[in-house]
């Protein structure tokens, strides 16, 4: 079986975005294999000869933070049990938020497959290196200034990600 990176965050920060810059342009792959839920969608991704799987998590948009923080929680958990790898991503515009402190201490507590941070919506790499200087606080080790929309910064995160994979 492929590894699977798992894709964290609140909604809007750009997890969907990402998913299909990682992806590319291929075609969601729906499993139907007992202990894999169903509303999560699988996309094969390939970097530096390895293939992998990405899944989107969190795809519920909600109207405030108490609604969608136990829903995240619970995805992130399912994604976490059967992933190699996650990926936290955040809002490098809108700098940390106290969801994403949450989301954060969820994960360090896992101690159990690598986190990588993306501060994603760093279209400028001048500006994305002071953005995502702001998330080192997330206690996740070094945060990646990225955008989803425009790829800038990916290839660095991807190089470091299936280096532990
Ligand atoms: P999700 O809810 O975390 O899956 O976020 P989406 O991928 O649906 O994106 C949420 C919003 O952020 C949309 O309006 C996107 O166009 C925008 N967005 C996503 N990625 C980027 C990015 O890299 N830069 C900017 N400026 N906006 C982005
Ligand atoms: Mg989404």
């Amino acid at each position: 079986p492929l590894p699977i990176v798992a894709i964290i965050g609140r909604p809007n920060v750009g997890k969907s975005t990402l998913v299909n810059r990682l992806a590319g342009v291929q075609e969601a792959i729906v499993y139907d294999t007992p202990g894999v839920t169903r509303d999560r969608t699988y996309k094969p991704a390939f970097w530096a000869d390895r293939d992998f799987l990405v899944v989107d998590t969190g795809g519920l948009i909600f109207d405030d933070d108490t609604e969608f923080l136990p829903y995240i929680r619970e995805q992130a958990m399912l994604a976490l049990s059967e992933a190699s790898a996650a990926i936290m991503v955040v809002d490098g515009q809108e700098g940390p938020t106290a969801s994403d402190l949450e989301i954060a201490q969820w994960l360090r507590q896992q101690h159990s497959v690598p986190v990588f941070l993306a501060v994603n919506k760093c279209e400028s790499p001048d500006q994305g290196l002071i953005q995502a200087a702001q998330f080192w606080e997330l206690g996740l080790g070094e945060p990646y200034a990225v955008s989803g929309i425009h790829g800038n910064g990916t290839g660095e995160l991807l190089d470091e990600l299936v280096s532990h994979l």
